[in-house]
């Protein structure tokens, strides 16, 4: 056997085509398969060596015209393959593999598994699909499960005839088979990657196909819910569209089936053609959905669309290039979007998903979005915040510095070159170059390969010039996490600022801060600065007390939506740092008092969020007065019901007020309010519309007693939706009640929750402040059930819970205990949990002592 990376699969046999049968038994929880692999022996070998993974390969050939090799399997567990040692030497040419093999569909959600749901009359049915991303077609069929080794495939399901089954290409013929089967065919696939193959099977129904310019395209629903299809075909049908249009290539598939999983671990997945999603990413009604669930599908949608593209006609050659996958990814969704329904401010919206990738990236144990992946559990951590939201933000800083069109020219030029093949990150950047001319290796590589960001500090110079500085930016660790403040470094930050005048006049300046300080001369002092203008750049901004107080008071007009937004999110931030102050921050937001964006109040909301739960209680009702006082003009001046006409995000900020009000205001007669709405919704549910009844369930949640929890337990088992369970259902663990947050973990780890949502139920638990100890002792005597439960990729979903806590005891506690029990995945997040869960203990000792003075 040649010498090769044990991590890697030998390149000696390199396969070009599989044809595969399967056969699932879903009351067995079993399958058959079958498959003939068209091949190249590129030398001499005794051996083949390929992924396999609880698999049991019964019969195994290598064969060339008449001569036949017998083979013999042997498994190694660790590298997941299995070595078919043959009869006799195999000769360098084309050869065909011939295998027969048995298999589990298991309940891991990963490989060929099982899911149940329960019918509309209420009997348990049960479907069997895949997941494969990254590392689990080995689990389904013997396979060279990498994804340098694309190849076509030609798939056939054996299933009961009264069953649906689909896969990645359009079906072409079926076979009636003897005892109640059918043996359904599939089209060739195009030249792809093995994590990209996909089969479903089940009692499930397909819309009626819509046709976009020749593309088939249809949504897959579990039985009896069609009227909650017809959103997704809508945005399926613009996203396949648009992005067709965008990319200046055709649809790499013949045909495009998404298709709703009841059980799912992930958002989506990507399978060309054969999309799989969870249902709340897929299926609703329009009529009662908020506006955030209506753009959470389409957002979803999008994204997996334009992998059909860039991720499935080009694939990275291997599991590093995972990051530049999902951020390209994230930044269609949002160009698709915000295209579909302008009105939604996609782009402004995208600064909170920003705000979460800055706040992972601000501390110690940040990473650089790419690094080297040696093994499956290294790909398997690349899908976290910095992939996909620091990845497309970065990628959006791009284009935006240079220029749509341009940047547009260099993703044509890019999938044009590398359609049907594997790249690096590289070739990403050299083909944006080769179109546009500008040093983009250069300039990537520094926010690719480096972990952190910058801080960039804008001040007007002595000598009627802007002084520009950097460093990287950190917030200000706590000495208990170990965790001390990284050296600075200089990057290449392409900084776009904005000077602003008295006369109403402002000028742009594109610099490329490549030092840790430069002066540009200006032609004339400005009033004010804004230092991230339009707000793309991934850099946040620091300005002086003069320079905020004069945007604040005579500016705030001439700042769009995200520079507004930038201001309160960089002001936060330098809160955590301990750079900033609270009356800084108190009065910025003063002066947004007026402010009419949703996301801009959304931010702000977050923020005096984290102050209630950190204020102590003898400051507590101060504060929420203050709120009060900032909150409640802005919601006066909406009125309390939807005004026909308005938009969505007009309904949405509504919702938004009313329930910060009620609950970081303790506003008791918007309380009252929510009350008796949701006493009438329990008669109608249209009695207010979806935005707002959203926001009230969660207000009463807040203040539940006994009778109002299990109102929201009734209501949740009898939602018609996904949306409508998760909404009564997490509701549950709001509850300021202890006692009754307890009870509601206690159902998390029972068949009412179902596995995929239970961790992420148990981390809102664990984040109300009224039950946080008392939850994490419920985790840790329930630590065995959680890890071996659920997920494991889901575990660390849970941890993200502590990043809220602010007592010291109980942080300690927690440090100590996850430092006994490691999960099994996920070791680099749970980490920055951790520190950020010691920031914020490190900030609310720090302010507790000021809230009470910086409040009136
Ligand atoms: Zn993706």
């Amino acid at each position: 056997m040649p010498e090769h990376d044990l991590n890697r699969l030998p390149t000696t046999v390199v396969p070009s085509h599989y044809d595969l049968e399967l056969a699932p038994d879903l009351d067995a929880a079993s399958f058959a398969g079958s498959q003939t692999v068209t091949l190249v022996v590129t030398e001499a070998t005794d051996v083949v060596v390929l992924h396999a993974l609880d698999l049991d390969i019964t019969d195994a050939w290598l064969v060339q015209g008449t001569e036949r090799i017998s083979a013999t399997a042997t498994y190694d567990g660790p590298s997941e393959t299995v070595t078919l040692a043959l009869d006799r030497t195999a000769e360098p040419g084309d050869w065909t593999l011939e295998t027969t093999f048995t298999g589990e569909l298991n309940d891991k959600l990963v490989g060929f598994y099982r899911s149940t749901f329960t019918d509309d009359a209420g009997v348990t049915q049960t479907l069997a699909c895949t997941q494969f991303e990254s590392t689990h077609a080995r689990r389904a069929f013997p396979c060279w499960d990498e994804p340098a080794f694309k190849a076509t495939f030609s798939i056939r399901l054996v299933v009961n005839e009264d069953l649906l089954a689909v896969s990645n290409a359009a079906e072409t013929a079926v076979d009636q088979l003897a005892g109640g089967r059918k043996r359904v065919h599939f089209a060739p696939t195009m030249h792809m990657s093995t994590y990209l193959v996909a089969f479903v099977v089940g009692p499930l129904e397909a819309s009626d196909v819509v046709d976009v310019d020749g593309v088939p395209l249809r949504v897959i629903a579990p039985p009896g819910k069609a009227d909650l299809t017809t959103f997704a075909l809508d945005v399926g049908a613009f996203s396949l569209r648009f992005l067709t249009e965008w990319y200046g290539i055709d649809y790499p598939g013949d045909k495009l089936d998404l298709i709703a999983i009841p059980d799912f671990a992930f958002g989506a997945m990507e399978n060309l053609g054969c999309v799989t999603f969870r249902e709340t990413a897929l299926l609703l009604d329009q009529e009662r959905s908020t506006q955030a669930e209506l753009q959470r599908v389409a957002d979803v949608v999008a994204h997996e669309i334009a992998h059909m593209w860039f991720g499935d006609l080009v694939t990275m050659g291997w599991w590093n290039g995972i990051w530049l996958n999902e951020a390209f990814a994230t930044f269609m969704e949002m160009l698709t979007t915000d295209a579909y329904r302008p009105e939604w401010q996609r782009w402004v919206d995208f600064g909170l998903a920003r705000s979460a990738a800055f706040d992972t990236d601000s501390l110690t144990t940040t990473r650089p979005i790419e690094y080297e992946v040696i093994t499956a559990a290294d790909a398997e951590a690349m899908f976290d915040v910095l992939t996909y939201e620091k990845g497309a933000s970065v990628v959006r800083m791009l284009q935006q510095y240079l220029g749509e069109d341009r940047f547009q020219a260099g993703i044509r030029h890019y999938l044009q070159t590398h359609q049907y093949a594997n790249t690096e990150t590289t070739d990403l950047w050299d083909a944006i170059e080769e179109a546009t001319g500008e040093p983009v290796r250069q300039m990537m590589d520094s926010w690719i390969f480096r972990p952190g960001h910058p801080i960039v500090s804008l001040s007007p110079s002595a000598d009627g010039g802007l002084t520009l500085g950097q460093e990287r930016f950190s917030f200000r660790p706590d000495p208990a996490s170990g965790a001390e403040i990284p050296p600075s470094e200089v990057r290449l930050v392409p900084v776009v600022a904005r000077t602003g005048f008295g006369d109403g006049t402002s000028e742009v300046h594109r610099i490329l801060l490549d030092q840790a300080e430069l002066t540009l001369s200006l032609e004339r002092r400005p009033d004010w600065i804004v230092g991230n203008h339009e707000g793309n750049g991934f850099y946040r901004v620091e300005l002086s007390d003069e320079q905020l107080a004069a945007v604040g008071a005579v500016a705030l007009a001439s700042l769009s939506p995200l520079e507004r937004y930038g201001l309160v999110e960089d002001e936060w931030a330098l809160m955590l740092a301990g750079r900033g102050s609270l009356p800084r921050l108190l009065g910025l937001l003063r002066s947004l008092a007026n402010e009419t964006d949703l996301s801009v109040w959304q931010r702000i909301i977050a923020t005096l969020g984290s102050l209630h739960r950190l204020a102590p209680d003898d400051v507590r009702a101060n504060l929420e007065a203050w709120v009060r006082a900032l909150l409640g003009p802005a919601l006066l001046a909406l009125g309390d019901t939807r005004v026909p006409g308005e938009t969505e995000r007009t309904s949405a900020l509504r919702a938004t007020l009313f329930e910060a009000l009620a609950r970081i205001g303790a506003d008791t007669t918007r309380q009252a309010q929510a009350a008796a709405q949701f006493s009438a919704l329990g008669d109608d549910p249209d009695a207010v519309d979806a935005d707002l009844a959203d926001a009230v369930v969660r207000v009463v949640a807040a203040t539940a007693d006994e009778d109002t929890w299990q109102e929201l337990r009734v209501r949740a088992a009898g939602a018609r939706t996904a949306q409508g369970r998760l909404r009564h259902q997490g509701a549950l663990a709001d509850t300021s009640d202890e006692a009754l947050v307890l009870r509601f973990c206690a159902l998390c780890l029972t068949d009412e929750i179902r596995s995929q949502d239970a961790l992420f139920l148990l981390r809102r638990a664990l984040a109300n402040r009224a039950a946080s100890p008392a939850v994490w002792s419920f985790i840790e005597a329930n630590w065995e059930t959680i890890t071996t439960r659920f997920p494991s990729s889901t575990v660390p979903r849970l941890i993200d819970g502590v990043r809220g806590v602010s007592d010291r005891d109980l942080a300690a506690t927690i440090a100590t205990f996850v430092g006994t029990h490691p999960p099994v995945s996920g070791a680099t997040v749970i980490r920055q949990h951790l520190e950020r869960m010691w920031v914020t203990v490190a900030l609310a000792e720090r302010v507790r002592s000021e809230l009470a003075p910086a409040l009136p």
